[in-house]
């Protein structure tokens, strides 16, 4: 994963690391060069210029310039802006205590992995010793319900649906008294998700938030769309209200545009990555292991 990016400025940085003096040309070089491979990687624009007109004015400093080993501070100035823009510390899920019962609404557009990332979460939150619900409340995609069900009985992770459903609230509601009877304390709902943002999915959406007032709204988007998953999760953050995005695919994605972008633009953080297809291939998302990464 970002295997681009990573390439592209581990090069840049060759020019400068190991230099026992570095000027002020060689840390406008290497930055110009990092700026590029922000912009191939499909970094947003506001994002790229926030990194290069930071970066230049610390690294142009006496701290840099005059440091025995200018080359190692630059670079860590340049992870820490990564870290910064991935979003600082590692983001846990705002759950309430496992005596009281929690809710997660799954959003994001079709093909985006929400129902296979709801049934990772549900995994990785039962290992965690909490009693899980999911609740199939995408009732406009075909397969999504049995998708689910399977999903459920490979995991361990019962499963609450209503065949012939047409309404989500409805469903929701016939869901959470199964989980108070049953003493469920995690419920996971799998929404409705289109091809592309539409107000009849919204309005939906909206109507599903304010029955199930949940804890966490989590939009599922696609790391290979790159700014697109961007703009996805500011629509549904200025529609519905986010607590936090995952990013699937991020085992594909080389370039890393939306991981550097989404904090900057959408203020919301990225919470989990899915890195395969599998129920386990899901894992927490740490800004500082990203950045270590992305510099080798
Ligand atoms: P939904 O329409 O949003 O519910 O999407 P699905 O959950 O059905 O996922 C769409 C496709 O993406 C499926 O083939 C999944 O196996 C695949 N997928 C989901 N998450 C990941 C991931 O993190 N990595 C990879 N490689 N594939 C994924």
């Amino acid at each position: 994963m970002l295997e681009k990016l990573t390439g592209k400025i581990q090069d840049a940085l060759r020019t400068i690391n190991g230099k026992a003096t570095i000027t002020e040309k060689n840390i406008e070089d290497a930055v110009e060069a990092i700026k590029m491979a922000l912009l191939e990687a499909d970094v947003n624009l506001r994002v790229v210029r926030r990194f290069v007109n930071s970066t230049i004015e610390e690294a142009k400093g006496e701290r840099v310039l005059r440091s025995v080993d200018p080359g190692q501070q630059f670079i860590k100035i340049v992870h820490d802006k990564l870290v910064a823009f991935l979003g600082d510390a590692k983001q846990d899920l705002n759950l309430k205590g496992p005596d009281t019962q929690s809710v997660i609404l799954m959003l994001g557009l079709q093909g985006s992995g929400k129902t296979t990332s709801s049934a990772k979460l549900a995994l990785r939150l039962k290992k965690e010793g909490r009693k899980v619900l999911l609740v199939a409340c995408d009732l406009i995609r075909p397969a999504a319900i049995e998708q689910l069900s399977v999903l459920g009985s490979q995991i361990g992770v019962p499963v609450y649906k209503e065949e012939g459903a047409k309404d989500p609230v409805k469903v929701y509601k016939g869901a959470l008294e199964t989980a108070r009877k049953n003493l469920y304390d995690t419920i996971i709902v799998d929404t409705t998700g289109r091809l592309q943002i539409d107000q009849e999915m919204m309005t939906e959406l909206v109507r599903l938030r304010d029955a199930a007032k949940p804890d966490e709204l989590l939009l599922v988007a696609d790391a290979m769309t790159g700014q697109s998953a961007v703009d996805i999760a500011k629509a549904f953050d200025e529609q519905i209200g986010l607590t936090g995005v995952i990013l699937t695919k991020f085992d594909s994605d080389t370039r890393g545009g939306a991981a550097l972008s989404l904090k900057t633009i959408t203020g919301k953080p990225l919470k989990f990555v899915g890195v395969g297809e599998k129920p386990e291939d899901f894992e927490p998302f740490y800004p500082d292991r990203v950045a270590s990464r992305i510099l080798g």
